[in-house]
């Protein structure tokens, strides 16, 4: 099962990039708050550009798809609930619900290359391109309403 990773690749390519996760963990996305749609690049709040460690709490701009032989979607949901708990959360504490949650991180995982690093912008994953290439990177929408590839 391909799933998102935090990783320190590509840190630097922007000024506003920040890892403080441990390389290799699993990461989920928080809903962008309204202060984050107001400033998608995150100056005051970065949680609409910010990858959240399961293991570290902590949060990461850049993200792997790796993929993982033998991993289920029920280890992947374990994960994550033990995220939640060890933050003292509930399912219900978001506006979208845990379960909705983990099927836009399976969904975005599943269309994207393994080895791409991905950014975010809100409801938006980026693969970021280094070097010359200058061609525009295809992106994948998170939605309640499904995935979307643009
Ligand atoms: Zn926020």
């Amino acid at each position: 099962m391909k799933v998102l990773v935090a990783t320190r690749s590509t840190q630097g390519t922007r000024r506003s990039d920040e890892n403080r996760c441990i390389e290799g963990e699993l990461v989920f996305m928080l809903d962008p708050c309204p202060m984050s749609w107001l400033d998608p690049y995150g100056r005051k709040c970065a949680c609409g550009r910010s990858f959240l460690g399961m293991s570290s709490h902590q949060s990461t701009t850049t993200a792997r798809v790796i993929d993982v032989s033998g991993l289920t979607i029920e280890d992947y949901e374990q994960a994550l609930a033990a995220c939640f708990i060890a933050e003292g959360w509930c399912w219900g504490c978001f506006v979208r619900e845990a379960p909705n949650m983990l099927d836009d991180l399976v969904g975005c995982a599943a269309v994207l290359p393994v080895g791409a690093v991905v950014e975010r912008r809100l409801d938006t994953l980026q693969v970021r391109r280094v070097g010359r290439s200058k061609g525009r990177a295809g992106g994948v929408t998170p939605s309640p309403d499904g995935l979307s590839v643009q």
